[in-house]
């Protein structure tokens, strides 16, 4: 496949067959039951990483999600339609945290299911990944801010414990950070998205790696090199390649192989 048809991938166009055959795993979390109501990473100083606070601790995730599903300990319980917690394979080795709802997935109870969503489907399936077994997405914040602001501090620690629970329960190998909302809840507050994206981070333990929200790539569009699409388009090769030397398989991702 040409770079150009590879790109192709990242528009919202009906989706391609996988380009590689993945090892899945088990645990795909089903329709939503929403109802209404480190080591410091490169260049980092390890004073500027944010500590993991004590929280709740959940014994599963399906106590998790009912406890969240009930919540109102933040302003958005008010104005929120369903409490948006999880999609994906509870089972995956890879977790994808984003901002907050917006108001598909407020009206549907389930993360990135609107514009943003499908192309970051899009994105995952352009290098194989199956979205509904290979990855776990969530949100920094589970309930939609009104008019799909930026969630403020109080509201992003106030939802910081569910986070980080789901983070442990899941126990993912890595974790993609998407936009800046996530980058600062979970690596630290002063990094800037456009300095570190693509780059790995180890925290607790995990991998890390931060990449441009799917919502700023819709905003550009462009393809060129050094843009943000066709930067999105290397982390997402690299992350492919991490993820298949994890799950132990061979990389079909080489420097000189054109796909
Ligand atoms: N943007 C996000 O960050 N999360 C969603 O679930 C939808 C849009």
């Amino acid at each position: 496949m040409t770079d150009e048809e590879q790109m192709n991938l990242f528009d919202l166009t009906p989706s391609e067959t996988p380009l590689v055959e993945l090892p899945h795993a088990e645990g795909v979390v089903e329709s939503p039951t929403a109802k209404k109501t480190a080591r410091s990473p490169k260049n980092t100083s390890p004073a500027t990483l944010n500590s993991v606070p004590v929280s709740e601790q959940f014994t599963s995730l399906d106590t998790l999600r009912e406890t969240a599903c009930n919540c109102q300990k933040c302003p958005l319980a008010a104005t929120r339609t369903n409490v948006v917690v999880e999609r994906g394979d509870r089972k995956a080795k890879i977790m994808i945290i984003g901002e907050a709802p917006g108001e598909q997935e407020d009206l549907s109870g389930l993360p990135f299911v609107g514009k943003s969503g499908q192309l970051l489907d899009k994105i995952l399936q352009s290098v194989g990944f199956d979205t509904t077994k290979d990855v776990y997405i969530c949100n920094t914040v589970k309930c939609r801010p009104p008019n799909n602001r930026v969630p403020t501090p109080v509201e992003t620690n106030t939802c910081k414990p569910y986070l980080l629970e789901q983070i442990r329960l899941i126990d993912p190998k890595i974790i993609l950070l998407t936009g800046a909302t996530s980058l600062k809840s979970i690596l630290a507050e002063k990094l800037s998205i456009t300095k570190v994206r693509g780059q790995w981070y180890e925290w607790e333990g995990r991998l890390v790696m931060p990449i441009f929200h799917p919502s700023y790539l819709l905003r550009n569009q462009s393809r060129e090199q050094g843009s943000p699409k066709w930067l999105t388009w290397q982390d997402v090769k690299t992350i492919k390649a991490k993820y298949l030397e994890i799950m132990g398989a061979d990389s079909v991702i080489g420097e000189d192989e054109e796909f």
